[in-house]
């Protein structure tokens, strides 16, 4: 296949050798008429000659054909010179109109060898007429000037046409630079911005991080900040509307979080509803009241269709240079602050701290741990009496999950549920509680026959189609009578009470064993989930039991729960009893159990048989 300049050099080719014909032509048959016979033939042979340049470009021998061009030619002025008038004869004119074509057309070779002939042969004429070869003269006649006029047409016509071609060539090459330039800034602002919010992305906030960073050394008296912003119900927006309805959404809350910086800030967006404000030149006040209106902007109301859409953040600050040193660090450690601000209940900011990073580290150690923790028996239960508060009686245990870390030391369920929660390792836990509580179980079945033992359930697991099924095959392997299995549910971490949710209680009640509402009285109650899961026995929150005999507002509460209590006909357990009033009092208000330090704490399960085994009624 021909390049573009070669077809370009073809075409010329044919161009000038036509153009050569015609002063060959013109001047081999005007010469002829002359009689000047041999100027006529050298001109007319020359002019056959050339035929052979048509003739090697119809073969497709272009390099032939430039060669016979530009050989023919100067032979043919080299001996018209030799002739007639050596170094001043006219066809002298026609020399540097060769070599331009041949520069144009020509390979570098075939140039450099025709000036080297054509400076040879002009110093040699001059030589040979020193030593005294005649050369003819020409005439100055209108002859002559006729030939030189019809030399100079024809080269400035070529070279006319040949300065056209390079200027064409580089008008083409300015626009393809443009062409390339501007691809170029394309691609670079689509790899330094997001696609839907044209805002800087991550790669541009790193770059600009980076900027800030330089100049606040050379300015030690600067400080500035990386504020990290987090839309708290962003996903149920996107969930519940689509997603056509989240972008746009996105967008007007990117104009209006613009409207917010400063030129100096750079907004930037770093993931789906994550956007990241690099502020230069700020002090901490100056960083919180921007915060503040962060907060105020992302919660104004966007109207959509007639919907009204409701959205908060949370924001994480990181101050600079103070708490960090890369880019990395001040992102991790501003996620970490944004994060501290969801858990204390969303739409705020902090500040990071040392201490968050601390807490964060140990929740990534447990988190990391905790599936092989099962495995490695790092697990075990306590058992807490239950008692019976007229009697005293021992007439069940709560089995509570212990973790005893090799380096960490024992770590509470409250730090390491929610982690089991998050990684699935709940699951694992509650077969492992389950079980433990199974072989208890069975020591007591022959001798305390109505013993029950109550296991932590967490509503979560409550999602999973096939939970009680999977329960029961556990309890099946100790032939346990569900009677003597009580599961305990937190009512404010029930997330959904959905169709699987309520296949697993009817599935609960049908085997026979009973459901405890714990921590009652924390949270929202929601009296619904009394009816709906028709729970055995309610345990009421600590928080209502310390001190509840110097206080009339507990005891007015305690009261009431003591007579919805009854109407349900549900029984009640007092949950962290501690001291000898607080018993008085609970037992006053004639309720039920009761479960605490004043009893016992929680004991490892050797020691909870030793002192409550199965004979034993305290
Ligand atoms: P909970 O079910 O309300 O358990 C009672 C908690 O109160 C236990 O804390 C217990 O040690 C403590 N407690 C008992 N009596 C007293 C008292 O007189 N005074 C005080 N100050 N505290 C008392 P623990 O063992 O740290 O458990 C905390 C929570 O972790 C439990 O609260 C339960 O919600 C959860 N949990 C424990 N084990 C499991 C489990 O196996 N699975 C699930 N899903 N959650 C569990
Ligand atoms: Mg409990
Ligand atoms: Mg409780």
């Amino acid at each position: 296949m021909q390049t573009g300049t070669t077809q370009i050099h073809r075409r010329r080719l044919i161009q000038l050798t036509g153009l050569a014909e015609v002063p060959l032509l013109f001047i081999g048959f005007k010469s002829f008429i002359e009689k000047s016979y041999l100027d006529a033939s050298v001109l007319l042979i020359s002019a056959v000659a050339l035929l052979s340049v048509f003739w090697a470009l119809h073969k497709g021998k272009q390099s032939l054909a430039s060669f016979n061009f530009v050989l023919i030619l100067t032979l043919m002025v080299l001996f018209l010179q030799w002739n007639f008038g050596g170094i001043i004869d006219v066809s002298m004119l026609a020399l540097p109109g060769i070599l331009i074509f041949s520069a144009m057309i020509g390979a570098l070779r075939i140039y450099n060898g025709l000036l080297l002939i054509m400076v040879a042969n002009v110093l040699l004429m001059g030589y040979m007429s020193d030593q005294g070869f005649m050369f003819l003269m020409p005439s100055n006649g209108i002859s002559s000037a006729m030939n030189v006029a019809v030399i100079l047409l024809v080269v400035g016509f070529a070279t006319r046409i040949l300065s056209r071609d390079n200027f064409s060539l580089l008008k083409q090459l300015r626009l393809q630079i443009e062409e390339a330039e501007t691809a170029r800034n394309v691609v670079e602002h689509q790899a330094y911005h997001d696609y839907l919010t044209d805002l800087p992305n991550r790669m541009m906030a790193e770059k600009t991080f980076l900027e800030i960073q330089q100049r606040l050394k050379r300015h030690p008296e600067m400080t500035g900040g990386v504020i990290y912003i987090d839309f708290d119900e962003f996903k149920d927006i996107n969930d519940n509307l689509g997603h056509a309805v989240g972008d746009q959404f996105l967008i007007r809350k990117t104009k209006r979080l613009k409207e917010c910086t400063r030129v100096t800030d750079t907004l930037c967006r770093i993931g789906g509803d994550e956007f990241l404000v690099l502020v230069e030149d700020a002090n901490e006040v100056q960083l919180a009241q921007f915060a503040g209106k962060l907060l105020d902007e992302v919660m104004a109301v966007e109207n959509f269709d007639g919907h009204s859409l409701h959205c908060t953040c949370s924001i994480g600050i990181v101050f600079l240079p103070k708490d960090a040193h890369t880019y990395e660090q001040a992102v991790q450690r501003a996620d970490i602050a944004m994060y501290r601000s969801k858990h204390h209940g969303k739409n705020q900011f902090h500040f990071y701290d040392n201490a968050m990073e601390t807490s964060v580290q140990r929740r990534y150690a447990l988190q990391n741990r905790i599936a092989a923790a099962i495995v490695n028996k790092e697990f075990s239960i306590a058992l807490q009496p239950i008692i019976e508060v007229s009697t005293g009686a021992v007439v069940g245990a709560e089995a509570l999950a212990r973790w005893d870390h090799p380096l960490l030391g024992s770590i509470t369920p409250t730090e390491f549920i929610p982690i089991a929660e998050n990684t699935g390792a709940i699951a694992e836990i509650c077969d492992y509680v389950l079980t433990q509580t199974c072989q208890v179980l069975q020591q007591y079945k022959e001798e305390k026959p109505d013993f029950y033992i109550s296991i932590n359930i967490s509503p979560i697991q409550l999602q999973v189609e096939t939970f009680f099924k999977h329960c029961q095959l556990i309890v099946e392997q100790y032939g346990i009578r569900y009677s003597n299995l009580k599961f305990e549910i937190t009512e404010s971490q029930i997330i959904s009470h959905d169709r699987v949710f309520q296949h697993n209680v009817d599935e609960i009640h049908k085997a026979g064993v009973g459901l405890f509402l714990d921590d009652f009285g924390t949270g929202f109650s929601n009296l619904s989930h009394l009816q709906k899961m028709k729970f055995e026995t309610i345990k009421i929150d600590r928080s209502f039991i310390i001190d509840c005999y110097k206080d009339k507002n507990s005891v007015a509460l305690l009261s009431s729960i003591k007579a919805m209590a009854e109407e349900l006909q549900v029984t009640i357990v007092a949950e962290g009893i501690e001291t000898e009033p607080e018993l008085r009092e609970v037992q006053r208000l004639g309720i039920h159990k009761g479960q605490g330090y004043y009893w016992s704490p929680p004991l490892e399960v050797e020691q909870f048989l030793q002192r409550y085994g199965v004979a034993v009624v305290s």
